[in-house]
C-alpha cells in the first residue's frame, strides 16, 4: 500500500513501469512488451537515457500516433562522470571488454533518479518490470513498496543451463577450455567445449555483478520470459520446479500485431527503403531466399567477411539478402566487386535491416543467424530454418538449443567465443565453403532440409496461435496483470 492509496487502483489495470537493459537487442522486446501491456489497458512508462531514447525515436513516434499510453522517460546517465567514454550509455557502444564491468556498476547510478520520478508520478506506478540485469532496481522497488518482477531476454534453455551449470561449477571446473563439458540436468544429452559455455559467466570480476542479478531474481514477485510454453516446456518445467518461481512466457514479441503490420525496422530506422526492399523479394520464389545477418552488436573481421561472401558466391543459385555493418575501408573495393559478381541474386543492406520484416516475408527460406535470442525467436516466430554462427554469450546455448533439441538449424564450421573487434583475430575462424555448405543444407537439403523446415513452420504455426487470444502466451500476460494488481493491493 502506498500513500496514494488502493481505491483508486482497483479502477483501472496496473500502471507498469519498464526499465530495460541499455542495449538494443533488450530495448526491442520491453517496447513489444510495453504495447501489448497498453493494449490491455495498462499505462506504461519505459525508462530510457537520452542516447537510447534517440535510437528508439521512430518506434516512439509511431506509438505515439497509435494513441496507446505509454510513456518514454530519458533519466540521465552520468556515463562520463564514471570514467565510461562520453554517451556510453549502451551495450553496443562498448568498444573494448575491460568497459563491461564498470559499465553495470555505473547502471546503478540510475536508481536514486528513477526513485525520485516514480515517488511524484501520476497516475502512480503499481509494478516495476526491469531488465534481469538491472538488478539496482530492487531497492527501488522496494522503498517505494512496488512489487517487481523480472524480465529476462535470452531462452529458458540458456538460464535453466546457466542456472545448472552454477550449481555443478565442479563439472566445468575440472575441463581445460577446448574440453567438452555435459550440461546437466536436460531431457537429451547436450555437450559444449568449456570455453563457450563458461567463459561468460567465469570471470571473477563478474562474480559480485552475477551474485546481485541472482539475488535480485530470488526476490523478485514474477518472472517474465519472451519464449512460449510450446517452444521450451521441460526446460520451463524444470526452471520453475528448480526455482520456485512464478514464470510467465509471453512470447514470440515480435508477433506484436501492430509492429508486423507496420513493415517498419525494430529498434533504429531502416538503412534500406522498405518499397525497394519488399520490390526484390517480391521477385523471388517461396522458401527461396537466405537472410544473413549477425546482430546489433556482433562484427566480423575483414578476412571473415570476404570468406562470408566468398560461401555466398559458392551457394551458387541461392538468392540472399546481407546485411553488412562493417564499415572498413579496406574491404569496400572487394565489396563492390562482389556486389557485382552477385547483382539479382544478392542485395546487400548496409547498416541496419528490418529484419523481422525480411524474416516473415513469404520468399524467405532461411537465416544465417549469431543466433541472439531475439533473431532466433523471430526466426521461429517466421516458421524459418536457420544456419548458426553464434559469437558469444547465450549465442551458444541457443544453438544448441536450435540445432540439436528443435532440430531446425545446421551449424557453419566451428567457433569459438568473441565479442568485441579488439580481441577478433584478424584470421576467418570459417571458410567460404563453409559457409556455403551449411547454407546448401538448409535450402535445397534434400529430406534433411526439407524435415528441418516442416519442423520449423510447425513452430511458426504455434508461435501465432500462442499470442492469439486463447493461447498460453496471451494467457500468461493476462495472469501476469493480475498478479500485479493482486500484489499491489
Ligand atoms: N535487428 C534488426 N536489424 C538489424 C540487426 C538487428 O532489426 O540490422 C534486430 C533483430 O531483429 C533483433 C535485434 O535487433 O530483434 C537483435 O537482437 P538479438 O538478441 O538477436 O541479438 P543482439 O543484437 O542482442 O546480439
Amino acid at each position: 500500500e502506498t500513500s496514494n492509496g488502493s481505491s483508486r487502483h482497483k479502477q483501472r489495470p496496473p500502471h507498469f513501469v519498464l526499465v530495460p537493459l541499455m542495449a538494443q537487442g533488450h530495448m526491442i522486446p520491453m517496447v513489444d512488451l510495453a504495447r501489448l501491456l497498453a493494449d490491455a489497458g495498462s499505462t506504461v512508462t519505459f525508462i530510457t537515457t537520452p542516447v537510447n531514447a534517440a535510437r528508439i525515436r521512430p518506434v516512439a513516434d509511431r506509438i505515439r500516433l497509435s494513441g496507446l499510453p505509454i510513456t518514454f522517460v530519458e533519466l540521465r546517465f552520468p556515463a562520463a562522470e564514471t570514467g565510461l567514454p562520453d554517451g556510453c550509455e549502451s551495450v553496443d557502444l562498448i568498444t573494448s571488454a575491460d568497459l563491461f564491468k564498470p559499465f553495470f556498476e555505473a547502471l546503478s547510478l540510475l536508481a536514486d533518479p528513477l526513485k525520485l520520478y516514480l515517488s511524484e508520478l501520476t497516475p502512480p506506478p503499481d509494478c516495476i518490470i526491469a531488465d534481469s540485469m538491472n538488478c539496482w532496481t530492487a531497492s527501488v522497488a522496494r522503498s517505494l513498496g512496488l512489487p517487481r518482477f523480472i524480465f529476462h531476454g535470452p531462452s529458458c534453455f540458456f538460464i535453466f543451463c546457466s542456472l545448472m551449470l552454477r550449481q555443478h561449477k565442479s563439472l566445468a571446473a575440472v575441463a581445460g577450455d577446448l574440453d567438452p563439458v555435459v550440461l546437466p540436468d536436460l531431457p537429451q544429452r547436450i555437450e559444449m567445449l568449456k570455453v563457450q559455455v563458461v567463459r561468460w559467466m567465469d570471470r571473477p570480476e563478474w562474480e559480485k555483478i552475477s551474485q546481485e542479478v541472482r539475488a535480485a531474481e530470488a526476490s523478485a514477485q514474477g518472472v517474465v520470459m519472451n519464449t512460449f510454453e510450446e517452444l521450451e516446456p521441460w526446460c520451463l518445467e524444470r526452471f520453475r520446479k528448480t526455482t520456485g518461481k512464478t514464470v510467465w512466457p509471453i512470447g514470440p514479441l515480435s508477433l506484436y500485431k501492430e509492429e508486423v503490420e507496420s513493415k517498419a525496422a525494430r529498434g533504429k530506422a531502416s538503412s534500406i527503403d522498405t518499397e525497394l526492399l519488399l520490390g526484390w523479394l517480391k521477385t523471388k520464389p517461396a522458401d527461396s531466399v537466405v537472410l544473413i545477418s549477425f546482430g546489433s552488436l556482433s562484427r566480423n573481421s575483414l578476412s571473415q567477411l570476404v570468406e562470408i561472401g566468398r560461401g555466398l558466391e559458392e551457394a551458387a543459385g541461392v538468392p540472399f539478402i546481407w546485411v553488412v555493418k562493417e564499415t572498413a575501408a579496406e574491404a569496400a573495393s572487394w565489396m563492390e566487386g562482389f556486389e557485382e559478381r552477385t547483382k539479382g541474386r544478392g542485395l546487400l543492406i548496409r547498416g541496419w535491416a528490418p529484419q523481422a520484416v525480411i524474416l516473415a516475408h513469404p520468399a524467405v527460406g532461411g537465416f544465417m543467424t549469431h543466433c541472439g535470442w531475439n533473431s532466433t525467436l523471430e526466426a521461429v516466430a517466421a516458421g524459418v530454418p536457420m544456419v548458426t554462427w553464434p559469437r558469444f554469450g547465450d549465442q551458444f546455448l541457443n544453438e544448441k538449443l536450435v540445432v540439436e533439441v528443435l532440430q531446425i538449424g545446421v551449424p557453419v564450421g566451428a567457433r569459438l567465443p568473441t565479442l568485441f573487434v579488439d580481441e577478433m583475430s584478424q584470421e576467418a575462424q570459417v571458410k567460404g565453403e563453409q559457409v556455403g555448405e551449411a547454407v546448401v543444407r538448409v535450402m535445397a537439403g534434400g529430406m534433411e532440409g526439407e524435415e528441418m523446415r516442416r519442423r520449423a513452420r510447425g513452430l511458426g504455426e504455434k508461435a501465432r496461435r500462442t499470442m492469439e487470444e486463447g493461447g498460453s502466451s496471451c494467457e500468461n500476460l493476462k495472469r501476469m496483470m493480475e498478479v500485479a494488481d493482486l500484489q499491489h493491493h
